[in-house]
């Protein structure tokens, strides 16, 4: 199967030296496999896209020398998809009343993303009086099937107990946008992606896209997550952590850094030019080493 890779931006701001490491990772995995490359804006949450970030976002990958393959995908025009899969998936989709309230005092378990695990109040139907807000996916009960497992190029063996570690999650917002989980599973399937290479912050998520997948019939694709970027008070770099936009003025700079921090030696790197070089050489020799490694385990 020709090797598909992608970056999958929401546009909730510009590109920071954390999402460029996400960027870079699967951009060099994309073209170290001869692969194609897609962008895909992840507009789906619109309450918070911030208008204008998209296109600031396409253009900087454009200055760094990351231009993608094929066409441009916006999950904002593709809500008839979302819709058609959580058709597909029929007995397994529940509406929820319950309010983030709600759930926080009937659960006493937080996820491990730590968040309350959903009581399953609704589960069997609606409480009386009640009205849907959202659509939730069922997990199995705790057992086999609800254990997940999966191969991480990067981070090794990962498991989780969908029951357990997560709930029954939402697949349909209460304010009526559909949840990345559901959005970001249906466009990779759609759209043929054969690897997913991002940032660690979704690993915890992963679990839940392979359910998903395998729900709605979907081939599983094989997964790489890179480590994140840390602020000074070691929270992951984000927009929301404060998180600047690079300059791009001289790109060689964010490249390196952003190269750097993967372990790639890339110092004497002078022009864009050496950098990519460079930079693909080593991603293949890091690549070697996993492998050798996993080998050997
Ligand atoms: N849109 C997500 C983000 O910007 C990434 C989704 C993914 O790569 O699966 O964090």
């Amino acid at each position: 199967m020709p090797y598909v890779g992608r970056f999958a931006p929401s546009p909730t701001g510009s590109l920071h030296a954390g999402s460029l490491v996400a960027a870079l990772a699967s951009f060099l995995d994309a073209r170290v496999h001869g692969g194609s490359w897609l962008v895909r804006i992840e507009d789906v949450d619109e309450a918070r896209t911030v208008p204008g970030s998209a296109d600031d976002i396409l253009q900087t990958l454009r200055t760094l020398g990351m231009q993608w393959d094929g066409e441009l995908i916006w999950q904002s025009r593709r809500s008839g998809l979302y819709q058609q899969a959580c058709t597909q998936l029929g007995e397994h989709v529940f509406g929820c009343a319950c309010t983030r309230k709600e759930i926080e005092q009937a659960s006493g378990r937080l996820g491990s993303d730590g968040a309350a695990i959903y009581p399953g109040t609704c589960r069997n139907g609606l409480p009386a009086g009640r009205q849907a807000r959202a659509l939730r996916l069922k997990v199995p009960p705790p057992g086999p099937d609800s254990r997940i497992s999966f191969h991480d190029q990067w981070f090794g063996d990962v498991s989780q107990d969908l029951a357990t570690d997560v709930g029954d999650f939402v697949l349909r917002r209460a304010d009526g946008y559909w949840a990345y989980q559901l959005a970001v599973v249906v466009d990779d399937a759609l759209q043929g992606v054969t690897d997913i290479v991002r940032g660690a912050d979704l690993l915890d998520s992963t679990p839940r896209q392979l359910y998903l997948q395998r729900l709605l019939g979907y081939p599983a694709p094989r997964y790489l997550h890179v480590p994140t970027v840390s602020n000074a008070r070691g929270e992951k770099l984000s927009k929301q952590t404060g998180a600047t936009a690079l300059d791009v003025r001289n790109p060689l700079q964010p490249l390196k850094q952003a190269a750097g921090f993967l372990g790639l030696d890339v110092e004497d790197a002078v022009t864009t030019g050496m950098f990519w070089q460079r930079a693909l050489a080593a991603w293949e020799r890091l690549l070697g080493e996993t492998q050798e490694r996993d080998a050997g385990a």
